[in-house]
């Protein structure tokens, strides 16, 4: 049986880290991952956080959550399991709650929850909320092969949020595109490492971080466990603080 889980090594408060006045991030928790042939109940850092960000409380890809504030959005950036889940998202709505998400995550959402303000975004759009602004951009695997897992075609997003001079970046599961070569001016950069065939490998993520140069980078979307957050460590210029947000020391 496929299985995502909370993770026994989960750490019992939650991680948070101030980027700027008025701006927090917190992980919403290490996970254990169940996919039979594939893997065995591994503890994986998910590519799920809360950002608290001038009183707006956002969640991406809310995984197995702990906390239960209530969201004012929940971005979704692509409907594979360790990023899209519905019992998450329904624990952390409310009336108000701005669901975003690509047309794949949509098609399975409008329906079941009805009453609610889904909105379906493409690569590129733009969405102004006043005091917040919503941005997407691809995510995609350039590796071609008989099995792309997230195809050009496929719509899915990493977003970009602003929130007056701060600008976040979440990556989504993606490789290092043309689209993220344009970036600029990003205050903190949310992105997968170890990526295999999924996403970028931990040196790819590097050259990203390095060539984006933003204050702050936290890796994500990751087998804990292994020597690969410590190699984004070294290969990360200086002048980018890396934040390690799995809880463990
Ligand atoms: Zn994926």
């Amino acid at each position: 049986m496929v299985g995502i889980i909370k993770s026994k090594i989960r750490s019992k408060k939650p991680i948070s880290f101030e980027i700027d006045e008025g701006i927090t991030i917190t992980s919403t928790g290490a996970t254990n991952i169940n996919i039979p042939f594939l893997v065995n109940h591994v503890d994986f850092f998910p590519s799920s956080f809360k950002l608290d960000v001038h009183k707006n409380v956002i969640y991406i890809d809310p995984l197995i959550v702990d906390e239960e504030v209530p969201a004012d959005y929940i971005l979704i950036t692509h409907p594979h399991q360790d990023h899209f889940s519905k019992n998450d998202i329904r624990k952390l709505l409310k009336r108000e709650t701005k669901v975003i998400c690509p047309k794949s995550v949509f098609k399975k959402l409008s329906k079941e929850l009805e009453g609610y303000t889904i909105i379906e975004i493409k690569p590129g759009d733009k969405m102004d909320f006043g005091n917040l602004t919503i941005e997407s951009i691809e995510a995609y695997n350039i590796k071609s092969g008989f099995w792309v897992p997230h195809s050009k075609s496929a719509l899915y997003v990493g977003y970009i949020i602003n929130s007056g001079k701060v600008r976040i970046y979440h990556a989504g599961d993606t490789d290092y595109t043309p689209e993220m070569m344009k970036l600029k001016n990003i205050n903190l950069a949310l992105t997968p490492i170890d990526g295999g065939k999924l996403s970028m490998t931990t040196e790819k993520a590097a050259e990203f971080i390095n060539n984006l140069n933003p204050q702050f980078a936290v890796p994500m979307h990751y087998m804990i466990g292994t020597d690969e957050v410590e190699k984004f460590k070294e290969l990360v210029n200086r002048n980018t603080r890396i934040i390690v947000m799995d809880g463990l020391k």
